[in-house]
């Protein structure tokens, strides 16, 4: 049975800044994925902080938040059969050391904090996450 999934993808601050925005959606959309909408943006660190509220008790937390916010980011919403998981998939390990080759985060992260992307980690937060930056 088929099960379309969207899920929200950022093109995160070091690969905005590295101008490799355009490679990262090709790969997502030689690997079937539809980029249903897109926007660059830059957001306030109160947004990041807002946007990353579940890791609010974690050491790196502020540093994660700072991060996101010092620069233009892509966010996109990605559709494709169960996507949520395809695209955690494609993404690699958040650790770009621990990411299986042909992922994203082991073709273009820099390090655990700058690893070029982020994805929504389940349908219910996929939703969520979009709503927080498609609200129409
Ligand atoms: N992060 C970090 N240090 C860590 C763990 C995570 O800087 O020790 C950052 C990293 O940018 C990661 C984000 O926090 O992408 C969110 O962490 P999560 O565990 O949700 O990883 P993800 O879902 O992005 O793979
Ligand atoms: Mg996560």
């Amino acid at each position: 049975m088929s099960n379309i999934e969207q899920t929200l993808s950022i093109i995160k601050p070091d690969a905005v800044e590295r101008n490799i925005e355009n490679e990262i959606k090709e790969i997502f959309k030689s690997n079937g994925f539809s980029i249903l909408k897109e926007k660059k943006i830059q957001i306030e660190k109160s947004e990041a902080e807002k946007f990353y509220k579940v890791h609010e008790t974690k050491p790196f937390y502020n540093d994660l938040c700072s991060y996101l916010s010092s620069g233009p980011i892509v966010v996109m919403v990605l559709e494709k059969e169960n996507a949520v998981l395809a695209n955690r998939e494609l993404m690699g390990a958040t650790n770009p050391k621990d990411a299986e080759e042909g992922t994203i985060r082991k073709k273009y992260g820099i390090s655990i904090d700058k690893n070029s992307v982020h994805g929504s980690d389940s349908v219910e937060n996929a939703e969520i996450e979009i709503n927080f930056f498609f609200k129409d």
